[in-house]
Order: structure tokens, then C-alpha cells, then sequence
């Protein structure tokens, strides 16, 4: 049974935020038993960016797809990022210079999108152009090199949840901001190459396709049935085969639909909890609920499983049925053979399912583990 929540130590989340000569933002965040003072939160005295110092070193804009009708995330100097650098540039004394954080958000290098944009090229019609304005971090979930999503503390997913609703509170303080996106890519078959604990976040201009999909479904839906869609499958995977944890505010399971091997949805249950900012209770379980789906799918094979996390907070402007919910989408069927994403997948965006979503939730079962409770609880410090 979790601790009662009254008796848990609490955490403040502590944020120091610098801006970098190269016009790059750094976040190092820290948790104390006590709250800061406010000025703890203010900014350090920061020296003044070199002008478009990143964003001028190459192209960086939105090009419209006439056919999926949505915007391409156009960089031109992406392909130039290390693949195998020498040394961890997350590691103290790595590249990027981290120090004296216990999680750190910053702007990528070579980011896809950025907070002040060049302007986009010329297009002829039908193309069509945007600046790429917005945000892509990364978020460094530990000062330690070793261990993986999987191995981290309890606590110290929470703590990261913590970060992420800071993020995505940061990032709809710029009123171009219409969906806010923490995800990541595990292992070198998700294009991961770097090994250090680490995720990242996009904050972008648009909403992009599947959240646009989502949106148009749950308008549909609630037309139709009159009824929200995400609490109508909540309720109709609860007691079915493919549940894999049914709790006080968080359901888990292999979603009917489900298109990748093992993908596993973590689904609030609370109708109209769409933000990451969550009340503490939901946040704990939620929090434990990614810990262990994690650590079902590495040991499901005893290795680390390639794949994807996404999380999907509401987007802005907000629809009242979403509700906040994470999907892991992994890419091995069996040990040591990948899903590949080939002609009918890539081609047509039509899938084929190698097993039944309840085979599917049968293997994981057998592996799921009691749920890894954080035995403490995080807060905003007071404003
Ligand atoms: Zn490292
Ligand atoms: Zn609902």
C-alpha cells in the first residue's frame, strides 16, 4: 500500500536559470526540504547572448506538407550533431558544462526549434514556410552517467515529472506555444546515442498531427456518444485482458489500437486533468506508474528495450476531454529482433501488428512489477 501521503517528507523544487554567450538557456534544478527564499529563483547576473549567435549558424524553419497538411521541422546542420563524442557532454567537466544540478533542462545544440528564429526562406506556392519558433530542450535527468530510465529512483522520477510541469509551465508563457512535448528516444534502434539518463522536450508552434488527430477524435466521439473518449476506453480496459494496473488515479494498459510491440498506455483516470502540473497524490502514482512500465519492458527481454516514451499533455487551446496520458512505443517483438517501420508502415501509415494486444499484456503481466512508490512528495515552491 502507498505511504499516506501526510507522512511523506516533502521537496521543493529549486531552479537556477542562466543564459549561456551563446544564447542558450540552462536550467539546473535542485529539491531542499525547505522552500527558497524568492530570490533563489531569480535569474543569476547573466552575460549578454552574442547575438542569433546559434540560430543564424544555419537554416531553421517550418515547410509545409500540401499532403499530410502539416509543418516539416526543417533544420540544416542536425546531420553535423556527434554521433559517439568522446566524452559524455552531460558528464561534470563534459562539453556542456553542467555543475551542481540534480536534473538540468537546457536548450539543445542543435535544436529544431528555437525561441527567436531566423526568418523563414522564400517559397513559391504551394510551398509554404514558417519560422521555427519554439523550444527544444533536453533534460538531464541525473548528475550520474550510469543507469537508464529504468534504474532511476522512484523519487527521482517524480522529481522529474516536477520538471517537465515547470517546463511546460515555462513554455506556455510564450502565447505562440501550442503543444509541449517530453519524450524520449531509448537506445541506439530510437536514434539515441548518447547513454547518459536524458530525455528531451519540444515546445512547439503548432499542433502536430497525431495531437491534432486526438483532438478531432475527441470531438467526434463526444458528439457521437456524448460521452469523453479517453474515460470510455479507461473504462472499458479496467477489468479487460489487456489491463496491466488499474489505480486510484491511474489506469495502465496495452490499448486495443496498440501498434508497436508492447506499446503500453499510462492514462490518468481524472476527467479534465490534462497539465502536468498535477495534484501530489495523481503525481506519485503517475510517476510510479512510468517507473514500472519501464522496468517491465527491460526485463521482457533482460535488455534494455529500444523505443520511444512520449508524453501528451493537453495542448493549448485546451479540449476539456483530454486527459494527461503517456504511451511507450517499442521497437523489439522478440529478443534481438526490431520492428522496422517498412512500405506498408512508412509508406501508407497502415500497420501491421505481429500480436494480439492480449499476448501483448499476457508477457508483460508476468513481469510487471509492484508498483515503485516515491516515498516522498514534491512541490512548487510557494510564489
Ligand atoms: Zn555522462
Ligand atoms: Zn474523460
Amino acid at each position: 500500500m502507498p505511504t499516506a501521503l501526510h507522512r511523506l517528507p516533502v521537496e521543493y523544487l529549486i531552479r537556477r536559470s542562466t543564459l549561456r554567450p551563446d544564447g542558450r538557456r540552462f536550467d539546473f534544478y535542485s529539491f531542499a526540504a525547505k522552500p527558497p527564499r524568492p530570490a533563489a529563483l531569480d535569474p543569476e547576473p547573466q552575460p549578454e547572448p552574442a547575438a542569433g549567435a546559434v540560430l543564424e549558424a544555419d537554416l531553421r524553419e517550418l515547410r509545409w506538407h500540401p499532403f499530410f497538411r502539416t509543418w516539416n521541422l526543417v533544420t540544416g546542420d542536425r546531420h553535423l550533431r556527434p554521433t559517439m563524442p568522446d566524452g559524455c557532454p552531460f558528464c561534470p567537466g563534459g562539453a556542456e558544462a553542467l555543475s551542481d544540478f540534480q536534473l538540468a533542462a537546457f536548450d539543445n545544440r542543435f535544436p529544431a526549434l528555437v525561441p527567436d528564429p531566423p526568418p523563414p526562406s522564400e517559397a513559391a506556392f504551394p510551398a509554404a514556410r514558417r519560422p521555427a519558433a519554439g523550444r527544444a530542450e533536453v533534460i538531464v535527468y541525473s548528475p550520474g552517467h550510469e543507469g537508464r530510465f529504468s534504474t532511476l529512483a522512484a523519487e527521482d522520477v517524480l522529481r522529474l515529472l516536477a520538471v517537465w510541469a515547470d517546463r511546460e509551465r515555462e513554455a506556455f508563457l510564450d502565447p505562440a506555444v501550442s503543444f509541449v512535448f517530453p519524450f524520449e528516444n531509448r537506445g541506439e534502434d530510437a536514434g539515441n546515442t548518447l547513454s547518459h539518463p536524458h530525455g528531451q522536450l519540444f515546445a512547439f508552434p503548432f499542433l502536430p498531427p497525431r495531437v491534432d488527430e486526438k483532438l478531432a477524435s475527441l470531438g467526434a466521439f463526444r458528439e457521437r456518444h456524448h460521452d469523453c473518449l479517453f474515460c470510455a476506453l479507461g473504462r472499458m480496459e479496467e477489468s479487460g485482458p489487456r489491463q496491466l494496473y488499474n489505480g486510484q488515479y491511474v489506469n495502465v494498459y496495452v490499448p486495443d489500437f496498440a501498434r508497436f510491440p508492447f506499446e503500453t498506455h499510462v492514462t490518468l483516470r481524472a476527467h479534465g486533468q490534462g497539465s502536468l502540473q498535477l495534484p501530489e497524490a495523481s503525481a506519485r502514482e503517475f510517476a510510479a506508474c512510468l517507473l514500472a512500465v519501464s522496468q517491465a519492458l527491460d526485463s521482457l527481454f533482460d535488455q534494455p528495450m529500444p523505443g520511444m516514451m512520449c508524453l501528451y499533455p493537453a495542448p493549448r487551446p485546451a479540449d476539456g476531454d483530454w486527459h494527461l496520458h503517456a504511451e511507450f512505443l517499442p521497437l523489439m517483438r522478440t529478443a534481438g529482433r526490431l520492428k522496422r517501420l517498412a512500405a506498408v508502415e512508412s509508406g501508407l501509415g497502415a500497420v501491421v501488428v505481429d500480436e494480439a494486444p492480449e499476448q501483448m499484456a499476457a508477457s508483460l503481466r508476468r513481469v510487471f512489477p509492484p508498483l515503485p512508490w516515491p516515498e516522498v512528495t514534491v512541490r512548487r515552491p510557494p510564489e
